[in-house]
């Protein structure tokens, strides 16, 4: 049987391994950090074609469990002025949400009903492809395997290993703040996101099923230190937060001051990875197209990575073929995702015209609706038995 060797347990990384055993071959993930030691802070939006993707390979049930429904999008200008809103999902599943962490928990344990087994604390620094390939970790300890399978992220080894010239990831100019009240002074929108055109920045909240209040907003700047992201307390991110929203007429300044723990993570994008393969070893995921934030899809199109590269290598058993079929597949598609999610973004402060404008053109495109922007996005479906 096929032995494949995943670096990364976090969302593509499960996911791939309960893909591949479907598909017959032998998957073992190995992950950088212990066991329930993520990088707790992030929530996100599965969009329905992440949920087919899942639902290919029978494992979409317990992460809608642990999801919450993400309905619809009502946009607001800063000035107070409701703008219009919009369906966010629109397939079987609909979109939910849910923390980063309790997904990449849910995958595991599900890749762990299924008895693949994840091994933590195993950070890969090298490899040796004298015979097969071998996966060299930092303790000093080795695994040998058929292929292997970079899903470690958009700071990704294996995708250095693969080309030493691949392009670094870019720092998108923004860090993306996300935060938690469990009492914010504001009506629950079960199901709908509220999403702020601010002065000065995007904001944006939801209630989730125990009536906290979940936003996020986008802090222009420089990146931060991983000192600076794991030290910087919730008061300070509270103060620097509410001056980038005073003036603006929404709840967004009094949910900040409300909120009881406040997250960051530096935004990024790789708009291009020229090489996602070499022999035997390929990278997926944000190791190989890593997109800003902004369209809420990074998640969604890791799932769909690994579960088309199981079927890939299901069907073609010579394995550069597969990742060349497979590399035929996606590479449109993802880069168009990392493309879409950067003009999304922007980190310069638009003047009070660019304001005016700008709202315009929102309420323009909402009331041209209500067709879903995104469907090129969303529809995407995996036939696993095709
Ligand atoms: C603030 C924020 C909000 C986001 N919101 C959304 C959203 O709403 N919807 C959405 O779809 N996406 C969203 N994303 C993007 C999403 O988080 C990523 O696209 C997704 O996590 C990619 O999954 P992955 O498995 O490829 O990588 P990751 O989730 O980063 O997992 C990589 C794993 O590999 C491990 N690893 C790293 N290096 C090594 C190594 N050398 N050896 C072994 N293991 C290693 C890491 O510890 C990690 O567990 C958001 C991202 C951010 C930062």
């Amino acid at each position: 049987m096929t032995r494949a060797l995943i670096i990364g347990g976090g969302i593509a990384g499960p996911v791939a391994a309960m893909a591949l055993q479907k598909a017959g071959l032998d998957p073992v993930v190995y992950e950088a950090y212990p066991d329930g030691v993520d990088d707790a802070g992030a929530f996100m939006t599965i969009m329905d074609n992440g949920f087919d993707a899942l639902q290919a390979i029978d494992a979409a049930g317990p992460v809608l469990a642990a999801a919450f429904p993400a309905d619809r999008a009502v946009f607001w200008s800063g000035s107070g002025k409701r703008l219009g809103e919009a369906p966010i999902g629109g397939g079987a599943a609909g979109a939910h949400t849910i923390k980063r962490a309790e997904l990449c928990r849910v995958l595991r344990e599900e890749a762990g009903r299924r008895r693949i087994r994840i091994e933590h604390g195993k950070r890969l620094g090298d490899v040796d492809l004298e015979h097969g390939v071998a996966a060299v970790f930092d303790d000093g300890t080795r695994q040998e395997g058929d292929l292997l399978i970079g899903a470690d992220g958009v700071h990704s080894a294996t995708r250095v290993l693969i080309d030493p010239a691949a392009p670094e990831p870019r720092y998108v100019g923004t860090v993306v703040l996300c935060g938690y009240a469990r009492h914010a002074p504001v009506e629950p929108v079960p199901g709908v996101y509220r999403m702020i055109y601010g002065r000065r920045v995007f904001f944006a909240y939801t209630t989730a099923p125990d009536g906290g209040t979940w936003w996020f907003v986008n802090v222009p700047g420089t990146a931060l230190s991983k000192a600076e992201l794991s030290t910087t307390s919730t008061a300070e991110w509270q103060r620097k937060a509410t001056l980038l929203l005073q003036g603006d007429r929404s709840p967004a300044a009094a949910i900040v001051e409300a909120s009881e723990d406040i997250r960051a993570s530096n935004g990024y994008d790789i708009a291009s990875t020229p090489k996602w393969h070499d022999g035997r070893m390929i990278v997926i995921g944000d190791a190989a197209h890593a997109a800003a934030p902004n369209a809420g899809h990074g998640a969604s199109m890791a799932m769909e990575d690994a579960v088309v590269l199981a079927k890939c290598l299901r069907d073609l058993p010579d394995t550069a073929a597969a990742f060349q079929a497979y590399e035929a597949q996606r590479r449109e598609r993802v880069e168009r995702l990392v493309a879409t999610s950067a003009r999304m973004g922007g980190t310069a402060t638009p003047g009070p015209v660019q304001r005016i404008i700008r709202d315009l053109a929102i309420s323009r495109r909402l009331r041209n609706g209500p067709r879903n922007t995104a469907a090129w996005l969303i529809g995407h479906h995996i036939d696993w038995d095709g």
